[in-house]
């Protein structure tokens, strides 16, 4: 009899458990979007308090207490972030509308470009043309650091904080040697074109930005054959970077910038810029160092000792004023926050 309720009580708590497992793993799945959206209890009923914040973060598209992504936070912000645009050109996304290829060669003037079609076939023979760097999990939280080149990084002891990061965005002619107590030494992605390309440290991911189909054409030249040395200024006759690290900014992209975050403001948008919204884009978190001027009002770069160099705000192609006030907007929502150095 003894025997017989042990066994009993044995199979109720395996019961028991598996149910528990089964509910949980469900719940997991699906709390964040599926049910929630099935059953959205906020389109009929309205809360607030603490509830309300219950809620929000239930339906959270990231692990982190606030998500770049999310909407219905700032109308400002949901009006600009489009999702479907992707950062990258790939295989699958290899076209650009007729506007925007008009737009984008006139950048820097471009004269009797190869045809694009045949420019972007040419890439992705070399490269893989792939990323899943869009792929994201309702629980991971992403964080990102840009990092822009602005003098304000000087003595600003931001190194350790910088590479806290899950992702660093380094730009241009940025080098962490000699700085890394200022800007930390690690480096997920360099944003360049093919007039401001370096060396690159082994591991890190190469974002190549074109401003031109020549600058496509480069990146197959100085992967293989080495032919081209010279865009309108000397550019890296080849580069040491896996093919497998290489992205390429899709044009498209550039335009989305250009049309709804600089609203046609300067020629183009900076590298800075750029680099921001495609951290929106693939990032939970984002943390911005190195951009705008130091306490002193100098424009100048954390590399260079000359701070009456202005670099960035006279370039003449971007418009600094406006790029630094689209950044304070996007703080004042707390999309991004904004690390001001010295
Ligand atoms: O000068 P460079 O374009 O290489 O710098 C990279 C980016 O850093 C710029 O596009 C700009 O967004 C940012 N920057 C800045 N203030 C400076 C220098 C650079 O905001 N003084």
């Amino acid at each position: 009899m003894i025997g017989l309720r042990h066994r009993n009580l044995k199979l109720f708590t395996v019961a028991l458990a598996f149910f528990a497992i089964t509910i949980t793993s469900f719940l997991l799945n699906y709390t964040q979007n599926s049910v929630l959206d099935m059953w959205n209890p906020e389109k009929y009923f309205h809360f607030s308090g603490p509830l309300a914040r219950f809620l929000a973060s239930m339906r959270r598209p990231c692990g982190c207490e606030t998500c770049v992504s999310e909407m219905d936070i700032s109308l400002w912000f949901d009006e600009k972030f489009n999702v479907t645009f992707s950062p990258f050109l790939t295989k699958e996304n290899g076209f650009i509308s007729e506007s925007t290829y008009k737009w984008w060669t006139r950048l820097q003037g471009e004269r009797n470009p190869m045809d694009i079609n045949k420019a972007m076939e040419e890439l992705f023979k070399v490269i893989p043309g792939e990323s899943s760097l869009q792929d994201r999990s309702p629980y991971q939280c992403r964080s990102c650091a840009v990092v822009g080149n602005s003098g304000n990084l000087k003595e600003s002891d931001y190194g350790g904080e910088i590479d806290s990061h899950t992702f660093v965005f380094r730009m241009n002619h940025a080098p962490t040697e000699k700085f890394e107590k200022d800007v930390g030494n690690k480096t997920t992605h360099h944003f360049v074109y093919p007039e401001s390309m370096r060396d690159l440290p082994e591991n890190v991911s190469m974002v190549l930005i074109p401003f031109k189909t020549l600058d496509l054409q480069w990146l197959v030249s100085a992967l293989t054959s080495g032919t081209i040395n010279f865009t309108y200024a000397p550019v890296p006759r080849r580069i040491k970077v896996a093919k497998e690290k290489i992205l390429v900014y899709h044009p498209e992209f550039m335009k989305y910038v250009y049309d709804k975050w600089s609203l046609h403001h300067g020629r183009y948008p900076s590298t800075g810029l750029l680099s921001i919204v495609f951290a929106l884009h693939i990032c939970d978190k984002v943390d911005l160092y190195g951009f705008g001027a130091d306490s002193k009002g100098n424009w100048h770069h954390y590399f260079e000792n000359n701070q009456a160099a202005g670099a960035f705000r006279q370039t003449g192609v971007h418009d600094g004023d406006f790029e630094a006030e689209l950044i304070g907007n996007l703080t004042s929502i707390k999309k991004i926050s904004v690390f001001k150095g010295r």
